[in-house]
């Protein structure tokens, strides 16, 4: 059944609320996975008294547990930390000199964005001096000519692309999270979402950007060019380092041009075949309009339909799809739509399906998709995946694992960004128990090695994954990425603990 075409808007959408959540206490990191603390220096009333004449500003500084508590744990609740202090810069400067100071004093440091990481890379371990960027917040620039938006890395995701929208621009990323997480935290995990099959990633789009080091020496890397080719491309060894090699304080990113219509498809298959034909189908058909392609498995359905609420849009089938069309000229992207869907269910690759324009029932499909995490998060405990794996053994990873754990767990469901070969893996329960634990890791990322896929398409590594760094890049580069990190951060304050061990 095909909804009839209405007139669509593009919509703001959230995943993530607050992140004081939590109705039963998390482990302590050190505890649950075992670290022992490096030997930094602790800190003292010296230091702080050092960092109020740098932030002299009220409420730049947080002291105490109840003040801080927010700062020690994540929201997916795999982490918590013991940092007694916070520190909020406004300026680069500010940057700077916290760290210099730290770095004299060999004080660990722990940046802290949005909360909206899933990889415990952002939350202190033991009692790491938490830097929150959330005052760094300022839109220096945003020239609709060139199509560059110039901001520091504190700002929220959504309200950049609130202040874009009004010169008809859009960021080239969207997430899940957009309501918390913050730019600079996007880039330090080079975050995915799910624009980047239109839009690419960031390492694409991100034309400059200002870093403080370990030391507090600041590094200029902005440009205002998309083609710059003066040198090493310094600034890619910040997106994605998660805060191991500096703090980035200010991005210049190429934003694209705002589209006017938006198609949103809700399909369903009887077959992964069926999936990957409706790919390909939609990738020659659609063409330049899609801008996302999402897969869902049934369970993914189930749980996001319980947990929402709401009623499914088609009946059951083992695998959906959600494709979303934007463009500018209405009646051209509704014809593609129409033909696109005209062959996918005359050939019989697409079951059923539903379409949608208008923005109420946009917001609706896309919560099937988006919420998924939420759904799942609402049992005791949930382990997530992100792989990247060659597409034609790419949902195999869920059936596998529900062979494993199924009987012991509640969920065990597949979903993600088929557009960029990445799956979401996850498994979710009432008591994580060690039995559960060990059938899914290393197992989980054994799988993706035989695969040569990635361990972490767009999560990162973090706190959880170091360990298995090695099973996606090899002894060689590894041991590359320790010497940049000894070089550019000789007494290894920078979010100890993380990515590289
Ligand atoms: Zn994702």
């Amino acid at each position: 059944m095909l909804n009839k075409l209405l007139l669509s808007i593009r919509v703001p959408r959230r995943l993530l609320g607050g992140i004081n959540r939590y109705l039963h206490e998390i482990p302590l990191s050190k505890d649950r996975y075992g670290i022992k603390r490096a030997p930094f220096s602790s800190i003292t009333d010296k230091d702080i008294q050092h960092f109020q004449n740098i932030l002299p500003v009220q409420n730049q500084i947080l002291l105490g547990p109840e003040e801080t508590t927010g700062y020690n744990r994540d929201y997916f609740r795999y982490v918590r930390g013991l940092g007694t202090i916070v520190l909020k810069p406004r300026t680069t400067n500010e940057v700077s000199a916290i760290l210099g100071h730290c770095n004299k004093r060999r004080l660990a440091v722990s940046i802290f964005g949005g909360n909206t990481g899933v990889c415990g890379g952002s939350i202190p371990v033991f009692d790491e001096i938490i830097v929150s960027m959330e005052l760094m917040n300022r839109i220096e620039a945003i020239d609709e000519y060139s199509g560059i938006l110039v901001c520091q890395s504190g700002c929220v995701l959504e309200q950049l692309e609130e202040q874009l929208s009004a010169k008809r621009m859009i960021m080239p990323l969207d997430l899940g999270s957009k309501g918390s997480c913050q730019l600079g935290g996007n880039l330090a995990t080079n975050a995915g979402g799910i624009r980047l099959m239109r839009y690419g990633n960031l390492h694409g789009s991100v034309l400059g950007l200002e870093a403080v080091i370990a030391d507090g020496t600041v590094i200029d890397l902005m440009s205002n060019f998309k083609k710059d080719n003066t040198g090493y491309h310094l600034k890619r060894m910040f997106i994605g380092s998660e805060g191991t090699l500096g703090v980035i304080t200010r991005v210049a990113i190429a934003c694209p041009t705002a589209t006017t219509t938006q198609n949103v498809l809700f399909l369903g298959m009887e077959s992964y075949e069926a999936v990957l034909r409706t790919f390909l189908e939609s990738k020659i058909r659609l063409g330049e309009i899609l801008t996302s392609c999402e897969l869902i498995d049934r369970v993914s359905l189930e749980v996001t339909v319980e947990y929402l609420k709401h009623a499914a849009p088609i009946g059951n089938f083992p695998f959906y799809m959600l494709l979303e069309t934007t463009g500018n000229k209405k009646e051209h992207d509704d014809e593609k739509v129409r033909e696109f869907l005209e062959f996918a269910i005359g050939r019989g690759i697409v079951a059923d399906g539903v379409l949608a324009c208008e923005p109420s029932k946009v917001e609706k499909l896309w919560q099937l998709r988006e919420r998924i995490p939420a759904a799942t998060y609402s049992n005791n405990f949930c382990l997530t995946y992100d792989l990247s794996l060659p597409l034609e053994r790419f949902y195999d990873i869920v059936p596998a694992m529900r062979e494993r754990v199924g009987h012991l767990v509640k969920v065990v469901c597949g979903f993600g960004h088929i557009g960029d070969s990445n799956i979401h893996l996850n498994i979710a329960g009432d008591v994580l128990t060690n039995e559960v634990q060990q059938l899914v890791d290393p197992f989980v990322y054994e799988f993706s090695r035989k695969l040569n896929g990635s361990v972490s398409a767009e999560h990162g590594i973090g706190l959880l994954k170091p360990k298995y760094l090695s099973y996606s890049k090899s002894a060689e580069a590894i041991a590359l990425m320790k010497q940049l990190k000894v070089m550019m951060d000789p007494k290894a304050i920078l979010n100890p603990y993380k990515v590289l061990v």
